[in-house]
């Protein structure tokens, strides 16, 4: 297959800049640049769009990207060991590469951003679901993204477009189909990484409704659904009863029987049950 840039292969860029794969950083690395140009493909409209991108590590994404056209890309990689091969391609594609040496976790990458923006990130699982449920939770509606591209474990992926009376469906499922329609877009062998994980992986690919399907407060809906799966086997009367007082009130409110277990109930219901115990 053709290169898609006359960078030099990924696995050279690894091995000039010493970037052996720390396991506390989550790296594990894609060196297929094909398949990053897929990725960014699926990312959407790249050449009106101003790109976030999260752990870049020796930038086989950020690559795939800018081929593809991004207007702009702003990587933030945590690792410094990374900067010298991100700065190689800062240099080829001029004034369209931005990068920033943080923890994703706690910069505010906005002031650098152009809406529209989308974000595009292969990243650990841990630090990807926590950015995720930020994301999807901010207090306004609609976010400051138009979608989201975002690499996870083949499991947690599921868990994100689980529908009701699955073993997936939780609290991320909820979360994500309230504001955004999320769908896997591809699906990627362990051995398509290095070093390769132990399971697979899955892309998926969030776009933001322009508001949420069902009216809720974000941090209510959040806090009475992850109080319900918590304890997923018991009945929503017995696992919602640290939530609010009255709780069966509520439930009986929102049309839930209290006997019902949170697997079994849908969007709709969840958010009716949020307004009744954020109204009191
Ligand atoms: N995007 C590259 C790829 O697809 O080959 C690297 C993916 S690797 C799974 C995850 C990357 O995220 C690593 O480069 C790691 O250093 C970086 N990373 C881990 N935690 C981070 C954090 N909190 N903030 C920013 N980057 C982080």
């Amino acid at each position: 297959m053709a290169a898609i840039d006359d960078l030099p292969p990924l696995r050279e860029v690894i091995e000039t800049h010493g970037l052996r794969a720390k396991k506390t950083l989550g790296q594990n690395f894609l060196l297929d640049l094909n398949l990053t140009a897929r990725i960014a493909r699926a990312a959407g409209d790249l050449q009106g769009s101003d790109i976030l991108e999260i752990g870049p590590g020796p930038g086989g994404l950020t690559r795939g990207l800018l081929a593809e056209g991004a207007r702009k890309v702003l990587a933030i990689e945590k690792d410094s060991r990374c900067m010298p091969a991100l700065a190689e391609i800062e240099a080829r594609y001029p004034g369209r590469l931005q990068v920033i040496e943080g923890d994703a976790l706690e910069i505010d990458p906005l002031a650098h951003l152009t809406p529209p923006i989308r974000v595009a990130a292969n990243l650990p699982y841990n630090v990807g679901t926590e950015l995720l449920v930020r994301w999807l939770t901010p207090k306004e509606w609609p976010p400051f993204w138009e979608s989201l591209t975002l690499m996870f474990q083949r499991e947690v992926a599921e868990r994100i477009v689980a529908q009701p009376g699955s073993k997936a469906y939780g609290r991320l499922a909820i979360l994500a189909q309230w504001r955004a329609s999320a769908r896997i877009v591809l699906d990627l062998p362990p051995q398509a990484f290095v070093p390769a994980p132990k399971v697979s992986s899955a892309v998926v690919h969030l776009t933001a409704l322009p508001e949420p399907r069902f009216p809720a407060d974000p941090a209510v809906l959040s806090r009475v659904v992850a109080a319900g799966f918590n304890q997923r086997r018991k009945m929503l009367r017995a696992s919602l009863k640290g939530v609010a007082p009255g709780i069966e009130d509520h439930l009986a409110v929102a049309g839930i029987p209290p006997t019902e277990r949170a697997e079994q109930v849908g969007l709709e219901q969840w958010c009716a049950l949020a307004r009744s115990v954020a109204a009191g």
